[in-house]
């Protein structure tokens, strides 16, 4: 085996989360040898701070300005610049690093991720909602600045290593996987009396809180089948959501002549995050191996409408196209942190999502063109939030009636 091309500075955008500590942790396990030019956090700065004195970012940087201090007193004399606030990401988003890991939560995502796009740099891309939210102006920019968006979702990861661009025309289907989440065999009864501890409590994967909750109501599969779409230039009627509670195929890709390619591993985001980092090389690193003998039979089943209406409401959002996306991503992250906050219940989640839809569509305020989504994108994104927290309110008094 010849020498690795790898990246040889890097930034990770997003470091204390779960992605975040999965990306530092391939590295100390690849034995990765990479200059670290930013670090960024929300709040954590305890945690963030462990990460510079370990990494060496040139800087840290928290999004709370509230952390600052204590961000600055535990990297004081580390000669590891400080900063705060937004902007701040944004900025050291942009900054020279090769390749930059975008592992924000939620919209807070997109202005970074624009910022390392613009700047050329190779986006390791786990922040779904930024393309849900302004996909195609994402990788123009990208590819305009000579940069590159490479998946980190599991299932965009899989598609992404079996899609040959060279036959990408002769392409029938994309079948994205999905594990169904904590509430898969659960009936519709006892969704609605799900509590955030449950809705949490991932059978395969451990992730951050919002994404376990989208994994649960499987509008995550939703957000993933917008992000398929834009990245792999498909239109929605060839997306198609299997369920496979084992997780072991990532997604499967059809072509015309009826073969089906997939990728396998266990549930392990090292995996996607070795693959984005290194292609087209691959990471050597300890990676748990695939024992099919020991991972038992691999089951299927069809998603179900009644349970998940989160999944069609999401596809009617990408066949609407527009501003619609944004907007119910907005509203999605509303409905997740009222129900995370015991406001709504998990049931009350695709219904917040989908009236608040419906009332942005009766104000006009859903419609769009894609090619201004950027500032399109943020406008759409605070009025669907104000909509949605309406929406919130309503349904508590009317529960409470
Ligand atoms: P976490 O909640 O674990 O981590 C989120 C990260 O973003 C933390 O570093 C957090 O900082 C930071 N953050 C939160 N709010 C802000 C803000 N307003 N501005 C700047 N930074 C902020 O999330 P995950 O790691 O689970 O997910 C990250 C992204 O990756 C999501 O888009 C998710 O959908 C996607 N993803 C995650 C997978 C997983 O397995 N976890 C799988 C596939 C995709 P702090 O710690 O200080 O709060």
């Amino acid at each position: 085996m010849g020498p690795l091309n790898l990246p040889r500075s890097v930034s990770v955008l997003g470091s204390t989360g779960s992605i975040g500590v999965s990306t530092l942790d391939l590295f100390e396990q690849a034995g990765v040898e990479v200059e670290v030019v930013a670090l960024t956090a929300g709040r954590n700065a305890d945690r963030l701070a462990d990460q510079a004195l370990r990494w060496r970012p040139r800087i840290a940087v928290v999004q709370d300005e509230a952390a600052l201090p204590r961000l600055r007193e535990r990297l004081k004399g580390s000669g590891i610049e400080t900063a705060a606030g937004s902007a701040a990401v944004a900025d050291v988003a942009a900054a020279e690093a090769q390749w930059v890991m975008s592992a924000i939560v939620g919209f807070a995502g997109l202005a970074p991720t624009l910022a390392a796009a613009k700047a050329g740099a190779v986006i390791a891309l786990a922040n779904k909602e930024s393309l849900v939210c302004a996909g195609p102006s994402l990788l123009r920019m990208a590819k305009l600045a000579g940069g590159a968006v490479v998946p980190v979702d599991s299932e965009h990861s899989a598609i992404f290593q079996v899609l040959d661009p060279q036959s990408a025309a002769h392409v029938t289907r994309l079948i994205l996987t999905a594990s169904g989440g904590p509430f898969r065999t659960w009936s519709r009864q006892q969704m609605s009396g799900a509590t955030p501890d449950q809705a949490l409590a991932h059978p395969n994967w451990s992730m951050g809180a919002k994404i376990s909750v989208d994994s649960a109501t499987m509008m995550n599969k939703g957000l993933e089948v917008i992000e398929a779409s834009y990245l792999f230039a498909m239109p929605p009627e060839r997306i198609e959501v299997l369920i496979h509670p084992q997780s072991i195929i990532h997604s499967l890709v059809e072509y015309a002549d009826g073969s089906t390619l997939a990728q396998l591993g266990p549930p392990d985001m090292r995996a996607p995050i070795a693959c984005a980092f290194a292609w087209p090389d691959r990471l050597p690193w300890p990676a748990p191996r695939l024992d099919l003998v020991k991972s038992g039979p691999l089951t299927f089943e069809e998603p179900d409408p009644e349970r998940f209406p989160a999944l069609a409401i999401a596809k009617q959002a990408l066949a609407a196209g527009g501003r619609a996306p944004a907007a119910m991503n907005a509203a999605n992250e509303r409905a997740v942190s009222a129900f995370l906050d015991r406001k709504i219940g998990f049931l009350d989640i695709a219904g917040v999502v989908a009236d608040t839809l419906e009332r942005m569509e009766r104000q006009g305020l859903a419609a769009g063109a894609d090619d201004d989504a950027v500032e399109g994108a943020r406008v759409t994104d605070a009025a669907a939030r104000r909509v949605a927290d309406e929406v919130v309110i309503r349904r508590n008094s009317l529960a409470l009636e």
